[in-house]
Protein backbone atom coordinates (compact mmCIF):
# COMPACT_ATOMS: atom_id res chain seq x y z
CA UNK A 1 0.00 0.00 0.00
CA UNK A 2 1.45 3.36 -0.94
CA UNK A 3 -1.47 5.70 -0.26
CA UNK A 4 -4.26 6.54 1.89
CA UNK A 5 -6.60 9.27 2.46
CA UNK A 6 -9.69 9.30 4.06
CA UNK A 7 -12.68 11.39 3.07
CA UNK A 8 -15.13 12.25 6.07
CA UNK A 9 -18.88 12.60 4.31
CA UNK A 10 -21.38 14.46 6.17
CA UNK A 11 -19.84 15.72 9.73
CA UNK A 12 -22.10 17.88 11.59
CA UNK A 13 -20.08 20.79 13.10
CA UNK A 14 -22.44 21.06 15.65
CA UNK A 15 -22.14 17.57 17.11
CA UNK A 16 -19.53 15.56 15.16
CA UNK A 17 -16.84 18.03 16.18
CA UNK A 18 -14.99 14.51 18.73
CA UNK A 19 -16.11 11.80 16.31
CA UNK A 20 -13.95 13.35 13.05
CA UNK A 21 -11.09 14.51 15.22
CA UNK A 22 -10.80 10.79 16.30
CA UNK A 23 -11.15 9.73 12.69
CA UNK A 24 -8.88 12.02 11.58
CA UNK A 25 -6.36 10.77 14.59
CA UNK A 26 -6.80 7.46 13.60
CA UNK A 27 -6.33 7.34 9.85
CA UNK A 28 -3.47 9.51 10.25
CA UNK A 29 -1.89 7.04 13.15
CA UNK A 30 -2.73 3.96 10.67
CA UNK A 31 -0.15 5.90 7.93
CA UNK A 32 -2.84 8.12 6.08
CA UNK A 33 -1.67 10.48 3.98
CA UNK A 34 -4.85 13.47 4.52
CA UNK A 35 -8.17 14.10 5.51
CA UNK A 36 -10.41 15.85 2.91
CA UNK A 37 -13.79 17.17 5.05
CA UNK A 38 -16.94 17.34 2.80
CA UNK A 39 -18.10 20.13 5.58
CA UNK A 40 -17.07 23.11 6.21
CA UNK A 41 -15.53 23.19 9.83
CA UNK A 42 -12.21 25.23 10.26
CA UNK A 43 -12.21 23.97 13.88
CA UNK A 44 -11.42 20.66 12.95
CA UNK A 45 -8.73 21.40 10.94
CA UNK A 46 -7.09 23.41 13.42
CA UNK A 47 -7.35 21.16 16.31
CA UNK A 48 -5.97 18.15 13.92
CA UNK A 49 -2.99 20.47 12.24
CA UNK A 50 -2.07 21.40 16.31
CA UNK A 51 -1.58 17.50 16.67
CA UNK A 52 0.89 17.08 13.58
CA UNK A 53 2.47 20.42 14.80
CA UNK A 54 3.28 18.72 18.20
CA UNK A 55 3.25 14.96 17.14
CA UNK A 56 5.25 15.15 13.44
CA UNK A 57 4.58 14.18 10.24
CA UNK A 58 3.13 15.39 7.40
CA UNK A 59 -0.81 14.74 7.58
CA UNK A 60 -2.93 17.05 5.42
CA UNK A 61 -7.01 17.94 6.34
CA UNK A 62 -8.54 19.59 2.93
CA UNK A 63 -11.72 21.65 4.76
CA UNK A 64 -14.69 21.80 2.69
CA UNK A 65 -14.66 19.54 -0.40
CA UNK A 66 -16.61 18.81 -2.95
CA UNK A 67 -16.86 14.99 -2.37
CA UNK A 68 -17.93 14.02 -6.20
CA UNK A 69 -14.75 15.96 -7.49
CA UNK A 70 -12.63 14.73 -4.60
CA UNK A 71 -13.39 10.93 -6.02
CA UNK A 72 -13.40 12.01 -9.83
CA UNK A 73 -10.08 13.50 -9.38
CA UNK A 74 -8.72 10.28 -7.42
CA UNK A 75 -10.28 8.14 -9.91
CA UNK A 76 -8.73 9.98 -12.56
CA UNK A 77 -5.31 9.75 -10.89
CA UNK A 78 -5.50 5.79 -11.03
CA UNK A 79 -7.02 5.82 -7.27
CA UNK A 80 -9.47 3.41 -6.27
CA UNK A 81 -12.34 4.15 -3.34
CA UNK A 82 -13.48 2.21 -0.24
CA UNK A 83 -16.63 3.13 1.37
CA UNK A 84 -16.89 1.87 4.43
CA UNK A 85 -20.91 0.87 4.76
CA UNK A 86 -22.58 -1.92 7.34
CA UNK A 87 -24.64 -2.77 4.11
CA UNK A 88 -21.25 -3.54 2.17
CA UNK A 89 -19.79 -6.92 1.10
CA UNK A 90 -17.71 -8.46 4.37
CA UNK A 91 -14.43 -7.01 4.89
CA UNK A 92 -12.46 -10.47 5.10
CA UNK A 93 -13.64 -10.97 1.66
CA UNK A 94 -12.08 -7.93 0.05
CA UNK A 95 -8.98 -7.48 1.92
CA UNK A 96 -6.97 -8.94 -0.42
CA UNK A 97 -7.63 -6.68 -2.90
CA UNK A 98 -7.77 -3.89 -1.01
CA UNK A 99 -4.04 -4.47 -0.06
CA UNK A 100 -2.81 -4.47 -3.81
CA UNK A 101 -4.03 -0.91 -4.54
CA UNK A 102 -1.13 1.77 -4.58
CA UNK A 103 -3.87 4.77 -3.98
CA UNK A 104 -6.79 4.03 -1.84
CA UNK A 105 -9.61 6.51 -0.99
CA UNK A 106 -11.28 5.11 2.47
CA UNK A 107 -14.88 6.62 2.78
CA UNK A 108 -16.82 7.19 6.13
CA UNK A 109 -20.20 8.91 7.01
CA UNK A 110 -21.35 10.68 9.97
CA UNK A 111 -25.30 10.83 9.29
CA UNK A 112 -26.57 9.23 6.15
CA UNK A 113 -24.56 8.82 3.35
CA UNK A 114 -25.30 10.30 -0.08
CA UNK A 115 -26.67 7.35 -1.85
CA UNK A 116 -24.48 7.84 -4.93
CA UNK A 117 -21.76 7.36 -2.91
CA UNK A 118 -22.54 3.41 -3.21
CA UNK A 119 -22.36 3.97 -7.22
CA UNK A 120 -18.81 6.07 -7.10
CA UNK A 121 -17.23 3.19 -4.60
CA UNK A 122 -14.98 0.54 -6.14
CA UNK A 123 -16.11 -1.42 -3.03
CA UNK A 124 -18.77 -0.86 -0.19
CA UNK A 125 -17.50 -2.30 2.68
CA UNK A 126 -18.67 -3.60 6.34
CA UNK A 127 -16.73 -4.36 8.92
CA UNK A 128 -19.47 -6.74 10.29
CA UNK A 129 -22.89 -5.74 9.33
CA UNK A 130 -24.05 -4.21 12.55
CA UNK A 131 -24.07 -1.06 13.17
CA UNK A 132 -20.83 0.71 14.92
CA UNK A 133 -18.54 4.01 14.85
CA UNK A 134 -16.60 5.24 11.98
CA UNK A 135 -13.06 5.16 14.07
CA UNK A 136 -13.44 1.54 14.68
CA UNK A 137 -14.55 1.11 10.94
CA UNK A 138 -11.23 2.91 9.79
CA UNK A 139 -9.32 1.60 12.30
CA UNK A 140 -9.97 -2.06 12.04
CA UNK A 141 -9.63 -1.64 7.96
CA UNK A 142 -6.59 0.27 7.92
CA UNK A 143 -5.04 -2.30 10.53
CA UNK A 144 -6.29 -5.54 8.37
CA UNK A 145 -4.74 -3.78 5.05
CA UNK A 146 -1.59 -2.71 7.44
CA UNK A 147 -1.03 -6.42 8.24
CA UNK A 148 2.34 -7.33 9.47
CA UNK A 149 3.70 -3.41 8.96
CA UNK A 150 4.85 -2.19 11.72
CA UNK A 151 1.91 -0.41 13.69
CA UNK A 152 2.89 3.34 13.22
CA UNK A 153 4.96 5.35 10.80
CA UNK A 154 7.50 7.31 11.15
CA UNK A 155 6.12 10.92 12.41
CA UNK A 156 9.47 13.16 11.49
CA UNK A 157 9.83 16.87 13.01
CA UNK A 158 7.60 16.41 16.57
CA UNK A 159 7.67 18.32 19.08
CA UNK A 160 7.07 15.15 21.11
CA UNK A 161 8.31 11.87 21.59
CA UNK A 162 6.55 9.04 23.62
CA UNK A 163 9.30 6.49 24.75
CA UNK A 164 7.52 3.14 25.41
CA UNK A 165 7.06 2.64 29.23
CA UNK A 166 5.98 -0.42 31.23
CA UNK A 167 4.60 2.29 33.43
CA UNK A 168 4.01 5.81 33.86
CA UNK A 169 4.61 8.75 31.13
CA UNK A 170 7.92 9.26 29.36
CA UNK A 171 8.06 11.89 26.67
CA UNK A 172 11.01 13.61 25.17
CA UNK A 173 10.85 17.43 24.13
CA UNK A 174 12.39 17.08 21.13
CA UNK A 175 14.73 20.34 20.35
CA UNK A 176 13.75 22.09 16.76
CA UNK A 177 16.24 25.16 14.90
N1 LIG B 1 -27.03 6.10 10.24
C1 LIG B 1 -26.10 6.17 9.20
C2 LIG B 1 -26.58 5.46 7.95
O1 LIG B 1 -27.59 4.80 8.00
O2 LIG B 1 -25.89 5.58 6.93
C3 LIG B 1 -24.76 5.53 9.64
C4 LIG B 1 -24.14 6.19 10.81
S1 LIG B 1 -22.61 5.44 11.30
C5 LIG B 1 -22.43 5.91 12.95
C6 LIG B 1 -21.41 6.47 10.54
C7 LIG B 1 -20.46 5.77 9.62
O3 LIG B 1 -19.77 4.75 10.30
C8 LIG B 1 -21.08 5.10 8.42
O4 LIG B 1 -21.40 6.01 7.40
C9 LIG B 1 -19.97 4.13 8.03
O5 LIG B 1 -18.99 4.78 7.23
C10 LIG B 1 -19.36 3.75 9.38
N2 LIG B 1 -19.85 2.45 9.85
C11 LIG B 1 -20.69 2.23 10.87
N3 LIG B 1 -20.91 0.91 11.01
C12 LIG B 1 -20.19 0.30 10.06
C13 LIG B 1 -19.98 -1.06 9.69
N4 LIG B 1 -20.57 -2.07 10.32
N5 LIG B 1 -19.15 -1.33 8.67
C14 LIG B 1 -18.52 -0.33 8.00
N6 LIG B 1 -18.68 0.97 8.30
C15 LIG B 1 -19.49 1.28 9.32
Amino acid sequence: MKRIVLLRLGHRPERDKRITTHVGLTARLLGAEGMLLASDDRGIVQSLEDVVGRWGGHFYIKNNVNFKQEIRNWKEEGGKVCHLSMYGVNLPDVTDELKKCDKLMIVVGAEKVPPEIYQLADWNVAVGSQPHSEVAAVAITMDRIAEGEPLEKEFPGSELTIVPAERGKHVIENIRD
